[in-house]
């Protein structure tokens, strides 16, 4: 396996990684969040829309 150059040892990239994981984990629940948001704001929309 070839040495990768941006980290200093396999525990530095093995942490790196995981906070790799990490952030990219909590973006997805951004995401989620983000979308969970427009629903709603959708929803109400719709509903004001009807008039109920
Ligand atoms: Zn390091």
């Amino acid at each position: 396996m070839p040495l990768n150059e941006k980290y200093c040892s396999p525990n530095c990239e093995q942490l790196a990684l995981a906070n790799q994981k990490k952030v990219q984990k909590s973006r997805k629940m951004l995401y989620v969040l983000f979308a969970v948001f427009i629903l709603v704001w959708l929803f109400f929309m719709f509903r004001g829309q009807l008039g109920l």
